[in-house]
């Protein structure tokens, strides 16, 4: 029997039925598209160039070993939430709440908000995963511009908190992609006005570079939402994020979490670098010299102009940033070009600090590139 002689093609039969059950909105979206980076100067996603030391390399590879793969986590995290707590500045009384990286504490964040007319909020540019998990979780998204000189527009931000009510408000701290960091009265007063509302979420992705958080303010204010990871500081890899909020709230939004959400690799290499985390905070250490160096050294070239950046990247302005981003691949170099996200990013490049060396070829084609404009 040839079963396709009497029923239409698999391919016509698929598009009818994603047709009917995915939602229209989604089958309109893209991917979140991540560029090939094989061979090239990666300085497009915010990673730390450097690794561990071989020693505790080695040491981590020993417990790595030791974890029981065939077990599921203790979804409790009990210990890797009180080494975080313990080394990172968690305030007394307040727990953590853990996720596969903050993305997916974003997302928990908007399925516990969701429901249909409600508004998430966002200066922007900003952080592109705020829209895309709010639309996600059928949320509406609305941005509000920053100023030119990227700066947060108080009165237009408080305009938009009054008009749509945002059940969740989103600043980063510093900012993605701009590395500003706000004024902490400024946010301070935007969680106080968003109180009749939701909840802000200051997302501190960037804090080991920023030398400022707000942590400390979290018994202070019952809608504040302290988020934070430890991607750019040098584990990317493992996704891991957490965030902390006054306890009753973290209860609601554990109710939402999928139980094994941290791996046992993930979770045993936390608990092992967290004894370390001296480590990680010299490099960043590092790399915050660098960041001085390598903005000084950017604007020193002719048609550069650089914003003061918080955090481990650096966004520029040049003469056209599709030539020079085009420019710089060719010679291996990928960086981020900014100017294709926003209107007030016309002609930006966002460019991640690496190591002395790494940055060396950076300015070198930077050179290069703006002189064969
Ligand atoms: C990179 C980044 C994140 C995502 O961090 P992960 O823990 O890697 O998912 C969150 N917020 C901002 C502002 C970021 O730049």
């Amino acid at each position: 029997m040839n079963p396709s002689a009497s029923q239409p093609e698999m391919s016509d039969l698929t598009e009818d039925l994603i047709a009917r059950v995915i939602r229209p909105v989604v089958r309109g979206w893209q991917s979140y598209h991540v560029p090939s980076a094989e061979g090239m100067v990666k300085l497009d996603a915010m990673e730390n160039p450097y690794l561990l030391p071989p020693e505790l390399r080695a040491e981590l590879g020993r417990r790595l070993g030791e974890v029981e793969l065939n077990r599921y986590p203790v979804p409790s995290y009990t210990a890797l939430k009180a080494g975080i707590c313990q080394h990172l500045g968690v305030p007394d009384g307040y727990d953590v709440l853990l996720g596969n990286g903050s993305d997916e504490l974003i997302t928990m964040l908007s399925t516990a908000c969701a429901l249909p007319g409600r508004t998430v909020l966002a200066p922007e540019p900003g952080f592109v995963m705020y829209g895309i998990s709010a639309r996600s979780a059928g949320l509406d998204y609305v941005g509000v511009p920053l100023r030119a000189d990227l700066s947060l527009d108080m009165p237009a931000m408080l305009a938009a908190m009054d008009e749509h009510k945002p059940v969740i408000t989103w600043l980063g701290y510093p900012n993605n992609p701009t590395g500003t960091l706000y004024e902490a009265a400024d946010v301070l007063r935007l969680v106080e006005a968003a109180l009749p509302y939701g909840l802000v979420v200051v997302d501190e992705a960037y804090q080991p570079f920023a030398a400022a958080t707000l942590m400390a303010e979290l018994p202070r204010f019952n809608n504040l939402v302290l988020m934070r990871t430890v991607s750019k500081l040098g584990l990317a890899g493992i996704r891991l994020g957490y965030l902390s909020a006054a306890p009753a709230l973290l209860r609601e939004l554990d109710k939402v979490r999928p139980p094994y959400n941290v791996n046992v690799l993930t979770e045993a290499a936390a608990l092992f670098v967290l004894e370390h985390v001296d480590v990680l905070e010299a490099q960043a250490a590092r790399l915050r010299a660098a960041r001085t160096v390598l903005a000084r050294e950017m604007a020193a070239l002719p048609g550069v102009e650089v914003f003061p950046s918080a955090a481990n990247f650096i966004l520029i302005r040049v003469p056209d940033a599709d030539k020079v981003f085009a420019a710089l691949l060719e010679r291996k170099v990928l960086v981020k070009n900014a100017g294709r996200m926003h209107i007030l990013l016309q002609n930006c490049l966002r460019i991640t600090v690496s190591t002395d060396e790494e940055n060396a070829v950076l300015l070198a084609a930077l050179k290069a590139a703006l002189h064969a404009l």
